[in-house]
């Protein structure tokens, strides 16, 4: 049986898209930030778990790209 792992997160200010076939499992989010980058607990990720700026910056630092984000505020015109 296929468990489902559920891969977009969001708090507030952003939502996080992991996609688990382009993670080289490097860890490099876990180790840093493991607070929010949880490696045995489900949801992995939690986002209220430090500022959404910190977030962010171990989000860049994803050597694969299978880390991302989007900002949820509306951009004023
Ligand atoms: S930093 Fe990126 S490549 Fe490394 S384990 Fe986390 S999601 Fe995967």
């Amino acid at each position: 049986m296929e468990t489902k792992i559920p891969n977009v997160f969001s708090n507030a200010d952003i939502t996080v898209t992991y996609n688990p076939k382009t993670c080289i499992h490097a860890e490099r989010c876990s180790r840093e930030l493991s607070s929010v980058f949880r490696n045995s607990i489900i949801p992995w990720i939690d986002l209220d778990a430090a500022p959404t700026r910190q977030i962010i910056n171990q989000i860049n630092k994803c050597p694969s790209g299978a880390l991302s984000f989007n900002s949820n505020q509306k951009k004023a015109c």
